[in-house]
């Protein structure tokens, strides 16, 4: 194992989101050797530490509690015993608990390290087929119907790909509020990924709302939710490049004209400026 557990540290350490082979061996090994886990159900991760043979304590590390565990856990570091923070799937703080606890450690000077796996997040887009050069993680969308519409509406501009998590009870509400608020955009609804009934669904929002509407069994499990930012160039493209460079053509010579309208749409400027020489030719 690379990281010696001589200098006592916190751990954050990733366990599977579905299939229990998705743990890294370094993972397993930091879980067997610190002195104590701190988990965010103790009982839910029995299941994982008695099938990979691990023995170790475990306390529970949960919102209610997460504050107070603080001074418990600087104590064992104290004494130079290094500790496991899990929780029950995919990566501790991610939607789950540890924020306040890594915070409130990191301020006082003690060691956390990580031990990498897997993330209900990146695994979905990992298999989404949407552009991740820039995207955006927004977490549990509200239950109630009008505050999800309100977040999709602030959410309207964006035009990286936005990644949300849902649950079984309101996909078929959220995606239907998401065509409602945002058009029809692509989007891509990841339901239980390393497990038996893992489909990934790809399609415009209509054919989501559609899909989830004839077969109930597709809005079962866990889903991550992944929808495409806007397309400004395209839709600036459509709406008035043509009529602006025009406008701008009564006053401006075709390059400023040109520029401005290039910096408005998106759109190259060396196209705009060949569309402005043709109009310019047409109107003599
Ligand atoms: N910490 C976890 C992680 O790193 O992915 C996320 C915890 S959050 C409380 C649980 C949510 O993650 C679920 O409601 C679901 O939206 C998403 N999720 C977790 N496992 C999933 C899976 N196997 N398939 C699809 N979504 C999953």
């Amino acid at each position: 194992m690379k990281n010696d557990l001589n200098s006592a540290c916190l751990y954050v350490v990733a366990t599977p989101i579905g299939n229990i082979e998705d743990i890294s061996a370094r993972a397993i090994e930091t879980l067997k050797q610190v002195v104590l886990i701190a988990a965010e159900d103790t009982r839910h991760s029995q299941r994982l530490c008695q099938h990979y043979g691990i023995n170790t304590p475990m306390i529970s590390l949960h919102e209610h509690n997460e504050e107070s565990r603080v001074a418990q856990i600087a104590a064992k570091l104290d004494a130079n015993e290094s500790i496991a923070l899990i929780s029950d799937a995919g990566t501790p703080l991610i939607s789950d608990p540890g924020f306040k606890l890594v915070r409130a450690l990191r301020e006082q000077g003690y060691k956390v390290s990580p031990v990498p796996g897997p993330s209900a997040i990146i695994t979905a887009l990992s298999v989404a087929g949407l552009p991740t050069d820039s995207f955006s993680f927004f977490g549990f969308l509200p239950a109630k119907s009008s505050s999800r519409k309100q977040r999709y509406l602030e959410l309207g501009n964006r035009t990286e790909t936005m990644v949300f998590y849902e649950s079984s009870h309101r996909i078929a509400a959220s995606l239907q509020d998401a065509l409602e608020t945002l058009g029809n955009r692509h989007a891509v609804v990841a339901r239980e990924l390393t497990k038996t009934f893992e489909t990934i669904l790809d399609a415009p929002l209509i054919e989501l709302v559609d899909i989830l509407e004839q077969d109930h069994n597709q809005s079962k499990g866990e889903f991550v939710l992944m929808i495409s930012g806007v397309d400004k160039k395209a839709n600036n493209a459509s709406i008035d490049s043509e009529r602006l460079l025009k406008e701008l053509l009564k006053e401006l010579p075709p390059n400023k004209a040109s520029k401005i309208v290039s910096n408005f749409t998106g759109i190259s400027k060396k196209e705009i400026y060949q569309i402005a020489l043709d109009l310019k030719e047409s109107s003599l």
